[in-house]
């Protein structure tokens, strides 16, 4: 995950804050050095790095600090705070025209992530009822158009293309394209090069002066580290920028980019790319960033997930069922199959707090047996499914064999449906308005 080790050596320096009762000048001082060692090792600009312990030990040698009954909790509550101010602050989407349509436009390195984000992007306004329109202006790589298409259809965006026409002609037809299609969104898939050149400054340029773009989204891979700061600011000097799409944090990038390219750029950080699916995409939130850095946690983001991917309707009717005692392994197997839409328990323990404590391996163990669940149920009959009980061991044999699993494995799973039955049996017989949940599993 990204920012571990950043987040580990954080947490080494504040613990050792902890341990001291009042603290001193030189106790926050020593603390400081640590915190910009740690920066520096995330690959963060050592200007920036710079600045901000500057900013830190200002604050937190005042009085208000170093008088109060915890000072290193203090001193924990200023740095996230600084860290959240250098990410940027607030969050920004996309504004969107309301004389539609709205022109994005991406842009960036080869490889960074354009295109995957561009669908990624097309997807995320989709949900939210818009009709995005994804145009094809990356015509040096042939296989990019096939690209576009092949994510625009997994989006559900249709996809303009004109094939090796100029890119500034393919944006403005496809602009008028979508007034006349009432698409009120359009999103220009640019090329890329392998390094900043004057060409593709200048390519971009003729496509902003052939259409009115509103937004200039700048997409960087955050594994680049800190050369991606010095893409970011030459695309800003040479074609303008609005804000950064921040691609791969997924990987185990040390997050010097995440922390460095608003500071450098003044640009904000609009959206972060989690994985190579379509719904891996995040609105960037700094202070949530941040507090995920401090390893406090991300809840707002889990929950907002929950929310995008739970289908409202299923999770009523498994908690009625559930109440009922009708829930079966049917429930279970929807259960499941949400909790790996939010991408399994890898990336949920990822955004509790202290989640990026839990071991790469027990993250793993947990998204096989979920999988292993899956397989088990998908090899029980219909009937079995809804009523576990009439499986017998001669029907555990074989549902073991089917799912590739052994009989222990299958028992397992009987049995943790039972104590889940039980367990609701005893949330209803008590009294009323006592709190009722969906049982974990
Ligand atoms: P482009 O050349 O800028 O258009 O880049 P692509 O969209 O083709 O992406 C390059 C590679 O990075 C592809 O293999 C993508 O699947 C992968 N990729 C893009 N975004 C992410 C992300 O957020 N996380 C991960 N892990 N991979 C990504």
């Amino acid at each position: 995950m990204a920012f571990e080790s950043l987040s580990e050596k954080l947490s080494a320096a504040f613990k050792r804050l902890r341990s001291k009762g009042k603290l001193t000048e030189p106790d926050i001082k020593a603390a400081m050095r640590e915190v910009r060692m740690a920066l520096l090792e995330a690959d963060v600009n050592y200007k920036v790095a710079k600045e901000f312990i500057a900013r830190v030990t200002e604050r937190s040698v005042g009085a208000e600090v170093m008088e109060s009954l915890t000072p290193a909790q203090q001193v924990i509550k200023i740095v996230s705070e600084e860290l959240t101010a250098l990410m940027g602050s607030e969050s920004r989407g996309i504004h969107i025209n309301s004389k539609p349509p709205t022109v994005v436009m991406m842009c960036g390195l080869q490889g960074s992530g354009k295109t995957t984000h561009s669908a990624k992007i097309a997807r995320y306004f989709i949900k939210q009822g818009h009709r995005p329109l994804l145009v094809a202006c990356d015509i040096y790589r042939p296989a990019a158009i096939d690209q576009l298409k092949v994510v625009g259809e997994k989006a559900g965006a249709p996809v303009f293309e004109l094939g090796t026409e100029q890119p500034e002609v393919i944006a403005r037809r496809a602009y008028a394209h979508a007034r006349d299609h009432g698409n009120d969104l359009v999103i220009l898939d640019t090329a890329g090069r392998l390094h900043v050149d004057e060409e593709l400054m200048a390519e971009l340029g003729r496509i902003k002066e052939a259409v009115p773009v509103d937004e200039t989204l700048l997409v960087i891979d955050a594994m680049v580290g800190q050369d991606a700061v010095n893409v970011a600011a030459s695309f800003n000097e040479k074609v303008g920028v609005d804000g950064v799409v921040l691609t791969k944090l997924d990987g185990d990038t040390r997050g010097g980019a995440a922390l460095s390219v608003r500071a450098v750029t003044g640009k904000p950080i609009k959206f972060a790319g989690v994985g190579e699916k379509l719904d891996d995409l995040e609105v960037f939130h700094p202070d949530r960033m941040a507090s995920r850095i401090l390893g406090m946690g991300d809840v707002m983001t889990l929950i907002e997930k929950a929310q995008e991917t739970q289908d409202e309707k299923k999770a009523q009717e498994a908690a009625k069922r559930l109440l009922e005692n009708k829930f079966d392994m049917n429930d279970l197997l929807d259960q499941i199959a949400q909790m790996k839409k939010m991408g399994g328990a890898a990336a949920m323990m990822s955004m509790l707090p202290g989640g990026a404590k839990v071991s790469e391996s027990d993250l793993e163990g947990s998204d096989k047996m979920f999988k292993r669940m899956e397989a088990i149920i998908q090899s029980m009959t219909p009937a079995e499914r809804a009523k576990p009980a009439l499986i017998d061991p001669k029907r555990k044999r074989r549902i073991a064999a089917g799912s590739g699993t052994r009989v222990e494995d299958v028992n397992r799973i009987l049995r943790q449906y039972e104590q889940m039955n039980k367990l609701m049996k005893q949330m209803k017989k008590r009294p009323k308005g006592g709190r009722r949940r969906l049982g974990g599993m």
